[in-house]
């Protein structure tokens, strides 16, 4: 298959990739496997540092400890790219180093060993890579520069001189550690969960726009880029580096401290939205948009009973402000998920519910955080035996998901088999019945 995007130089932007022939919505643009990836350290017991799977449990590497394994086959796969970096962490016992550390000595290891990477036919090797290093502040350099001495400590042994078989700009600890962490992307499940890091070199060319015309989504390590819109030949092709259901000036804000760039997209200069989401009385919103950062707290520590407890009461005292209002809604989503921790399903059920046509409002275009949205309160409405329920939901997700990710995703073949069960437990109800 010929390829379909190509490097070329967006005006005002820099470089960028764009389509060679028209692309059509939903179909597959590109798919790579990374240059190298990490399971990120929150995750390092649930997930299979190979295959990107989560298990409930998983075979420990005897040396380091710290890499875990669906299997023996999966341990075996992975000793190529782990039999130096296992020195390493061992080196350092007990401490292990941040994600970004560990990404990028895997980036330098694969370097090292190029008949295993594919970094020749890359658009956009990593010596070209933005460091952004130049517009920084002092105190992110700072925070850089603490990470390229952990670097440095970390690959003592196996790397003691990022020797001149490295380009020359990976040679430099901290210049590297800085392309990483603007360039390297999250790796998440089929449901959008956060598991891992990796570099996607030319897809790194990907440029930002909050309604974008792609989407990512990974099946393990494998990233799938997708087309959410019809393209036009030469059209830019672009993705969205930061969650986009957020106000213009937020946004703007978020992208310039961690990618350096001033957002002039189409729906940042129409502030799209915007009053949309702070719909309701000022001063009945503030109170939940002050309250907002105690309670992400309790969710990082994962205190469901408390998160939910705060969430509810503020949810209920906050009834005059509309579903659509942006701080109403992040409260919904986490009692939504502390619901589920807690196994409170009829609970869960509520809240999902409230979140769904506030979700159809903001995301016009299909979305993967749309498809999966509707995908987790489908199961909660098949689990209580709201069968034509879960049957409708279940079916508005496909038609978001069959786009973006495809019907040869394993989030796909699950979602169909869900509607298959329900169609058949619809069945049996009416054959009793009657
Ligand atoms: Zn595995
Ligand atoms: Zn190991
Ligand atoms: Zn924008």
């Amino acid at each position: 298959m010929a390829p379909r995007l190509e490097r070329f130089v967006s005006p005002g932007k820099g470089n960028g990739l764009r389509a060679t022939a028209s692309i059509k919505r939903g179909e597959l643009v590109y798919s790579a496997e990374p240059l190298a990836c990490c399971v990120s350290n929150k995750h390092a017991k649930e997930v299979c540092h190979h295959c990107f799977t989560r298990h409930e449990t998983l075979l420990r590497c005897s040396q380091c400890k710290m890499a875990r394994y669906c299997n023996i086959t999966c341990q075996k796969q992975a000793w190529c790219d782990h039999k130096r970096e296992c020195k390493c962490l061992r080196s350092l016992l007990p401490r292990i180093p941040t994600d970004s550390v560990r990404l990028a000595a895997r980036i330098i290891l694969a370097l090292l060993n190029p008949s295993q990477s594919s970094s020749g036919e890359e658009l956009y090797p990593l010596e070209e890579h933005e460091s952004h290093l130049s517009s920084m502040s002092e105190q992110k350099k700072q925070g850089l520069s603490e990470l390229a001495s952990m670097l440095e400590l970390y690959l003592q042994q196996e790397v003691p001189h990022l020797t001149s078989a490295l380009p020359p700009s990976c040679q430099e600890p901290l210049s590297l550690i800085a392309k990483v962490t603007c360039n390297c992307f999250t790796i998440s499940d089929g449901e959008l969960q956060e598991i891992g890091v990796g570099l996607y070199p030319s897809l790194s060319l990907l440029n930002h726009d909050c309604r974008p015309n792609c989407v990512m989504v990974f099946e393990g390590t494998r990233l799938q880029l997708r087309a959410v819109q019809d393209i036009n030949a030469e059209e830019e092709l672009t993705i969205s580096y930061i969650e986009t259901l957020s106000l213009s000036e937020d946004r703007q804000k978020q992208l310039e401290e961690q990618y350096h760039f001033t957002c002039h997209c189409q729906r940042c200069d129409s502030q799209d939205k915007d009053e949309l989401l702070l719909s309701g009385a000022e001063s009945r919103w503030r109170l939940l948009k002050e309250a907002l950062p105690g309670v992400e707290k309790l969710k990082v520590e994962s205190n469901c009973e408390e998160l939910l407890e705060n969430c509810s009461h503020l949810i209920s005292t906050a009834e005059d402000v509309p579903d659509e209002n942006l701080y109403k809604l992040r409260l919904t989503d986490m009692a939504l998920d502390a619901s589920i921790q807690l196994g409170l399903w009829e609970k869960a059920l509520r809240y999902g519910e409230l979140t769904l046509p506030v979700y159809r409002r903001y995301y016009p275009d299909p979305h993967p955080v749309h498809g999966v949205q509707l995908m987790r309160v489908g199961k909660l409405q098949h689990y209580l035996e709201h069968l034509q329920d879960a049957l409708d939901t279940f079916r508005q997700a496909y038609q978001i998901i069959k786009i973006t990710h495809g019907d040869d995703h394993p989030l796909t073949t699950d979602l169909l088999m869900k509607m298959e069960e329900c169609r058949a437990e619809m069945d049996q109800q009416s054959s009793i019945s009657h």
